[in-house]
């Protein structure tokens, strides 16, 4: 005991609580410290001791651990959209500790989007959203890599920033983005991670394109040139529910990440806020899609 203690010293600086409450279990503050003992006797550099404390509500998960707190820090997650989605998977992912975040937005912040898009501030109005994003973030967790892109891309310079993530996230909010995202994951097999809402509706989709036959969303959604493009500035959208459907694209990265449990990959999860309901769907491959088949 007195062994562990003293090598233990310099590292402690994890308050044993969960929630706002202390815990009175007398072993868990030791079990914690020998973790960490662990910890640094095999990854001496890897965390320091501050990491430690600030990612230890992850750590203390079974499924993410030091390991999976690590690869977090280790990944590169692709934000297309710096808006109502964009704006919780963004401070979800950048708060869990992702090290590297690219996020786009050529669109500056605006007074409308205030009321939802919870990245921006009132002094942000006028600045790119990309931009803002970077500020914000940057004011959660210093110590990430966030790349903010301030220009509307093409297709090639998107694939060009995707070949060198783990996740892309589709928090956009027109159908020809979703499309070119959905050509690019499949090309470079990237696991994709969709989401939308308008009004009081939203949805969330994985196509894991890591996998063979995974369904793309061009099987959910077949490209079709009289497609309607649904735009919350024309029909409006109810503030909270892209928290919910971007909560939820956030939780679905960190689990596509570290391999945990049950993901919405092959699946559509919609949503309705103003009745509560929630549908979970089995997403078929299309035999003639001509993205994926
Ligand atoms: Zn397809």
């Amino acid at each position: 005991m007195v062994a562990v203690a003293q090598l233990v010293e310099p590292w402690i600086v994890i308050p044993v609580v969960v929630g706002s409450s202390p815990i009175s279990h007398p072993n868990l503050f030791l079990i914690l410290r020998c973790e960490i003992l662990f910890i640094n006797s095999k990854n001496i550099k890897i965390m320091q001791d501050k990491e430690l404390e600030r990612y230890s509500r992850h750590i203390l998960l079974p499924e993410i651990e030091f390991e999976g707190q690590k690869k977090l820090l280790q990944s590169h997650c692709l934000i297309v959209g710096a808006g109502g989605l964009g704006s919780p998977v963004a401070i979800y992912l950048a708060a869990s500790g992702v090290g590297k975040i690219t996020i786009c937005d050529f669109d500056s912040v605006d007074l409308s989007n205030l009321q939802r898009q919870i990245i921006h501030e009132e002094k942000s109005i006028g600045l790119n959203k990309a931009e803002s994003a970077k500020i914000t973030l940057n004011r959660i967790n210093s110590n990430i890599n966030v790349i903010p892109i301030k220009k509307q891309l093409n297709i090639e310079e998107v694939k060009s920033i995707a070949e060198g993530v783990d996740v892309i996230v589709d928090c956009s909010d027109n159908f020809e983005t979703r499309y070119a995202l959905n050509e690019i994951a499949f090309d470079l097999k990237r696991p994709l991670i969709s989401g939308a809402a308008i009004k009081f509706d939203g949805q969330v989709s994985i196509f894991d394109f890591r996998t063979n036959n995974s369904p793309c969303y061009n099987c959910l959604f077949p490209r079709n040139d009289e497609e309607q493009n649904l735009r919350c500035s024309d029909h409006g959208v109810f503030s909270p529910l892209v928290g919910l459907v971007g909560s939820i694209q956030a939780g679905e990265v960190i689990k596509v990440l570290l391999d945990i449990g049950t993901t919405l990959h092959g699946k559509l999860l919609l949503v309705n806020h103003r009745d509560i309901d929630f549908k979970n769907l089995k997403i078929q491959k299309n035999k003639h899609c001509e993205i994926c088949s």
